[in-house]
């Protein structure tokens, strides 16, 4: 019987050789991974390979597959590994090379120091495409999950628990051997050295000493709770309030094409500090910014408010025109009321430069006591009022028993200014647009690539496998370009020059 069907043998022997390549689309990811890393200088890379010994893979390669890994959630090197023997497009960046899984990851972990020097290369390129239009950029965080066991974070009262029973299990274990000891001295002869301890004191008092290594490290950096598995991650909260050992992933993005255009992982608990370093890292990626006619403009949430970093921009960054709400102005945006409401919030307190006193709703002096710096390094005087005991608002204004002390900030004034800034009609076009360009970013990174947790432990690795996850965003910006250009009939040939020249 014959079957109306296309001819299928999958034994015969090509007669020409056929290019791997040509098995994939020409839209294909894989081939602008390929596009984009034969466009980038590596010679720094070039220099590490080893003049002696078995040849080494090429660096080329092994760039290519581990981005084409990451690009699509393929982050362990077992599964790349994997890949470059099962799947099409691994093989065609391999070259039909097959480096095993151990070599892909001492190539991660050798080269974590030079992912940066990549990703800036290929910022320059997105923005050599017009991918990055420099007219405004977003900064935000999102907290991604360490590679730790939860139930391994210890707080100094744990420490101390656990450390007492594992001493009072090794007491226990030594009158044992002890006994154990003494039976058989009595029975043949004293032949042990002494000093010989069993195995399971050995590897208790091992504990004990992790233990006591954990915790000094706990109380060097002043920390409430360290975790054992991850011991640089913090923990971090989440919506929910749930708190769980992770890191801030710190991006600062273009909103043009949504290029991330700078990034770094920190392991502090909120973004107060990372505003100018995220600018300056920016700035650093893409020195034109410094440069350009018109100052850039910059939003980010109220999570990177703080009065010395708004002061600082507006001295030293006079390219940068900054939109960033603090929380009580961004709460009430939300609709909250806030102690701002109150007839005797601060605000409501008049000063009186002569005598250098606030004067307060019942018209009592609040006199200047002292000057002090906070803890996030914020420069300011305190006043108090010595007249409240006798006063009718005495309770609802303060219970203070030393009387109602308002603290007065040197840069205060910056919030109040940023305030009327968010408030005129161009601030709050502007600003809604913050969301529109930041949004998409962390959907890719958390909802398309799948990548919510970091494989890796230490902070020095996890800014690398960051590092590793915006590269690959924004080489998927640059596929999406070139698919643009290939459907605009620009042949697949002449795609490799747009990206070199
Ligand atoms: S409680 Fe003190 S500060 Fe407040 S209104 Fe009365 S006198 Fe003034």
């Amino acid at each position: 019987m014959s079957l109306n069907v296309r001819n299928y043998s999958n034994k015969d022997n090509l007669l020409f050789p056929a290019s791997i390549g040509d098995y994939l689309s020409e839209g294909h990811l894989a081939w602008a991974i390929d596009d984009v890393v034969e466009s980038l200088d590596l010679i720094f890379l070039y220099k590490k390979v080893s003049s002696v010994g078995n040849p080494s893979y090429h660096p080329k390669m092994m760039l290519k597959i581990l981005f084409y890994g990451y690009a699509t959630s393929n982050f362990s090197s077992r599964r790349i590994a994997k890949g470059t023997e099962t799947d099409i497009a691994f093989i065609f960046l391999a070259g039909m090379q097959k480096p095993d899984f151990r070599t892909i990851s001492d190539f991660r972990k050798n080269n974590a120091e030079e992912l940066p020097k990549l990703f800036v290369q290929i910022v320059r390129l997105c923005k050599k495409l017009g991918l990055v239009g420099l007219s405004h950029i977003a900064i935000d965080s999102t907290v991604i999950k360490a590679s730790a066991d939860r139930d391994r974070t210890y707080d100094r009262e744990r420490f101390i628990l656990e450390e007492q029973v594992i001493q009072d299990k090794i007491k226990e274990l030594l009158d044992v051997a002890q006994k154990v000891d003494d039976e058989e001295d009595r029975i043949f002869g004293p032949s042990l050295r002494g000093d010989e301890l069993p195995e399971s004191v050995r590897s208790r008092k091992k504990r004990l000493e992790k233990l006591q290594e954990a915790k000094k490290d706990l109380e060097q950096r002043s920390l409430k709770e360290i975790n054992l598995t991850d011991s640089d991650a913090t923990f971090q909260r989440e919506k929910g309030k749930v708190f769980r050992p992770g890191y801030r992933a710190e991006v600062v993005v273009d909103g043009k094409e949504q290029i991330i255009v700078a990034c770094d992982v920190v392991n502090k608990l909120n973004d107060r500090q990372e505003l100018l370093p995220s600018i300056e890292r920016a700035v650093d990626n893409l020195p034109e910014i410094a440069t350009q006619d018109s100052s850039m403009v910059v939003t980010a949430d109220s999570d990177y408010s703080a009065m010395e970093s708004l002061k600082k921009l507006e001295e030293q960054k006079p390219y940068v025109d900054a939109y960033i709400p603090d929380s009580k102005y961004q709460s009430k945006q939300d609709g909250n009321i806030t102690d701002e409401d109150s007839p005797f919030h601060k605000k409501c307190f008049s000063y009186n430069p002569d005598k250098n006193v606030y004067i307060c709703p019942n018209q009592k002096e609040l006199t200047f006591r002292y000057r002090r710096i906070s803890r996030s390094k914020a420069y300011y005087s305190l006043y108090r009022c010595r007249y409240c005991q006798d006063c009718p608002y005495f309770g609802t204004c303060t219970k203070s028993p030393k009387g109602r002390a308002i603290w007065v900030y040197d840069n205060q004034e910056q919030i109040y200014k940023m305030r009327r800034k968010l408030d005129s009609a161009e601030g709050k076009r502007i600003y809604a647009k913050r969301k529109i360009i930041i949004e998409p970013v962390f959907g890719n990174i958390k909802h398309n690539l799948r990548f919510r947790e970091f494989l890796l432990r230490g902070l020095r690795k996890v800014k690398s496998e960051f590092t590793l996850i915006a590269i690959v965003h924004n080489i998927r910006k640059i596929a999406k370009f070139l698919k643009k250009l290939l459907f605009s009939k620009l042949p697949r040939s002449e795609l490799t020059p747009v990206l070199t020249t």
